[in-house]
């Protein structure tokens, strides 16, 4: 019988005055007794609305029962079903707009935390039991993924569960894709994506870092090699710039170069061998979380002020609320109907401040949202030091310039069947933001696992 006296358990965060030095994690999770109260609110629908907009169809009320019965990891095997990633999904799943927006507690009051739940149990999880070293069968078979985020490690993890020799080909010098180089250490800690690696590597999952598909190997190179299938899992990391005058000055990043000299190299570190600038003011230009993630860490690399410019208005930020909550505690400015339209030179070819123009929202455009329109005569300067653009991502054009016979969309995209992952070339399958484009964690995590389903069909009708 659920508790309907119970509120929402609010989560223990770190103070904003504190956590805008530092760059450990803000959200501190629940205790047992805040999981517990938390998991007393589900009503266990037998109609389970809230599975219905989870993109893995992780069986919520079943795990939440657990909980309640203080099973916590009997909760974390029923998730384990249908996420190989719970610490990462329950810390980054966008839950407001999946799982938790069909929550029947939600039409009166709160959803259920069920992101917070999940969180609860992989940490319990975690915190109980150390990466195990399982030897599994072989079945003989090669597989190869290309890129190891969230899709790549996915599909890697379930072909080596079924008994295949997997080898992981990742560009970057650490593996973990977007996991590692751009959700910042205060929002996912990089331990925990290093665990799901090791765990990986203990199962017998290769992965060879510094490895560039379509520069070091080609597909058809592997292929030759003796991998029978190849799953692209390369990601969406190409940045987009506005292509407007003095976006080529020194101290004007994409957020994905700045995050990834961060959280990768560590350049808030004294002894990092990264160079980035500490500017003083800084305009963040977008309103995904890319562009809460860049913000919040020029704030910690010591900027007085942090700007977020977006062309639309509060309503149509498309960062998760949290975030953009925990970016506003921790100072930042929202510089809402504003947008770039030059950056200027100081004179000696760094930022000397961001030329601006106000907007007022109009009719609504083909993405069902009020188009942003230029108010006459409102332009004005935005004194800053450095510009970080964080409007969008697309593909890499590096493997499918060099794959015959690989069908892209117009936008760079990779073809591929959304049930099999399969693409228009024999044996090679893709998921994940290569194929849909920025999105999200838990839909690479599922592409990861569609795909691997298939890869082991493929292989066993046609070469075993
Ligand atoms: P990626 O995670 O991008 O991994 C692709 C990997 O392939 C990378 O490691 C890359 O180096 C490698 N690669 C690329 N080309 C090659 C090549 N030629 N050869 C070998 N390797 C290659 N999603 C959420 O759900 N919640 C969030 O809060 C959230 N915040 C985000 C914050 C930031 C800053 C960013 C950038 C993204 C965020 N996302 C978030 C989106 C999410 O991280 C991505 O949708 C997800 O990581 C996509 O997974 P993927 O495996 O397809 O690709
Ligand atoms: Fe919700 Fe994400 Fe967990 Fe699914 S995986 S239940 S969407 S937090
Ligand atoms: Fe529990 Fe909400 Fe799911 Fe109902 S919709 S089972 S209350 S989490």
């Amino acid at each position: 019988m659920a508790n309907m006296k119970i509120e929402r358990q609010a989560m223990p965060v770190q103070d904003p005055a504190v956590r805008c030095h530092n760059f450990e994690e803000v959200a501190q999770g629940y205790t047992k007794e805040q999981a517990l109260a938390e998991a007393s609110r589900c009503l266990h629908c037998k109609n389970k609305p809230c599975v219905g907009k989870c993109p893995v169809a992780v069986d919520i009320p079943a795990f939440i029962e657990k909980i309640t019965e203080e099973d916590f990891e009997g909760a974390y095997q029923i998730i384990q079903k249908s996420s190989s990633l719970p610490a990462v999904c329950g810390r980054v799943c966008p839950q407001e707009t999946q799982c938790e927006s069909r929550c029947v507690r939600g039409v009166k009051g709160e959803p259920v935390a069920i992101g917070r739940l999940e969180r609860f149990v992989a940490d319990w999880h975690n915190a109980q039991s150390s990466v195990e070293t399982a030897s599994l069968p072989s079945n003989g078979h090669k597989v190869a993924v290309i890129g190891s985020g969230p899709a790549g490690l996915t599909c890697a993890g379930d072909l080596a569960r079924l008994g295949y020799a997997v080898t992981v080909f990742e560009a970057l010098h650490v593996a973990g894709g977007v996991l590692m180089y751009g959700i910042p250490e205060f929002r996912l800690p990089k331990a925990i994506v290093q665990r799901e690696i090791d765990g990986l590597k203990a199962m017998g999952v290769r992965i060879e870092t510094d490895m560039v598909i379509g520069k070091v190997l080609t597909i058809d190179e592997l292929m030759e090699q003796g991998f029978e299938a190849v799953f692209i899992g390369s990601g969406a990391g190409l940045p987009r710039f506005m292509n407007i005058p003095g976006e080529s000055l020194c101290g004007v990043y994409s957020a994905n170069e700045f995050l990834t000299r961060i959280n990768l190299m560590k350049a808030y570190r004294a002894d990092s061998q990264t160079p980035i600038q500490h500017a003083k003011r800084v305009a963040v230009v977008g309103g995904g979380n890319v562009a809460m993630d860049a913000a919040r860490c020029a704030k910690r690399l010591g900027a007085d002020e942090v700007y977020i410019v977006y062309r639309r208005s509060e309503a149509e930020l498309p960062a998760r609320r949290e975030e953009v909550e925990h970016a506003k505690e921790e100072g930042i400015v929202f510089k809402l109907l504003n947008n770039p339209v030059r950056i200027l030179d100081d004179g000696s070819g760094n930022v000397g401040g961001m030329q601006c123009l106000k907007m007022e929202l109009g009719e609504p455009d083909a993405s069902g949202r009020r188009r942003p329109v230029p108010v006459e005569g409102s332009e004005f300067v935005l004194d800053v030091d450095a510009v970080i653009m964080a409007i969008g991502t697309s593909p890499n054009p590096l493997i499918t310039s060099t794959t015959e016979g690989l069908e892209t969309y117009r936008w760079g995209g990779i073809v591929a069947e959304e049930a099999t992952g399969k693409t228009s070339r024999l044996g090679v399958f893709a998921g994940g933001d290569a194929v849909t484009g920025a999105a999200t964690v838990i839909l690479a995590m599922g592409a990861g696992k569609t795909a691997a389903k298939a890869i082991d069909f493929y292989i066993q009708k046609t070469k075993a």
